[in-house]
């Protein structure tokens, strides 16, 4: 311990967070001591805030800011017979900023991947599979990045999901093969929404 206890530990916290090492950690910490109390304050509560008050919508996974579902899920106003499949909602929110897509959404949770330890199980398609048995969808919209592991879990989904007889149309390649849906700007998002092939 080279800093006192309380310093040491968010140092450590700090240090936990990707592409954050020691110093960057240390340079954090006396940054926050220097700011007014009043800063460290909306600071730590945003923190608690975090965990107290970020829910999983049990619909579609993105989140929500209640324990029920997520402000898209409650929307009536939203397409419900159209249902986006999209890896992680980052990706979501990329999609919702193109303004160009208004059904709704399914968070995957990441690509099918065994050797990371991804399989359907870990993923939610098994909630998936019960949300289109039930709710009947006309169209669920793929929106999986087209990486070795996108192309192995669209085929999966292909697989389990074409027998019960809904639409299921993939996004256009207007994305650069291998381009992640992350960093397409709108433009070339909204034509690959636009163009979307059916399956
Ligand atoms: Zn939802």
């Amino acid at each position: 311990m080279r800093y006192p206890r309380t310093i040491e530990e968010l140092i450590f916290s700090f240090s936990q967070l990707p592409g954050v090492g020691r110093k960057t950690a240390e340079r954090f910490v006396f940054h926050l001591l220097k700011r007014p109390k009043e800063d460290l304050q909306r600071f730590a509560n945003n923190l608690n805030n975090l965990q107290a008050n970020t829910f999983t919508c049990p619909q579609c996974f993105n989140f929500s800011e209640t324990s029920g579902l997520c402000d898209v899920c409650r929307n009536e106003k939203r397409n419900a017979r159209q249902i986006c499949v999209v890896e992680k909602i980052h990706d979501l929110n990329v999609i919702e900023g193109t303004n160009e897509y208004h059904g709704l959404y399914h968070v995957l949770g990441g690509k099918i991947d065994p050797i990371e330890g991804q399989t359907p199980d870990t993923l939610t398609i098994r909630q998936l599979e019960d949300r289109v048995k039930k709710d009947k969808p006309d169209e669920l919209i793929l929106a999986i990045n087209p990486d070795i592991q996108g192309e192995g879990t669209i085929l999966y989904l292909k697989k389990l999901l074409q027998p019960l007889n809904i639409k299921i149309t993939l996004l256009a390649r207007g994305l650069p093969m291998g381009g992640d849906i992350e960093y397409a700007d709108d433009a070339t998002l909204c034509n690959a929404l636009k163009g979307r092939i059916q399956l």
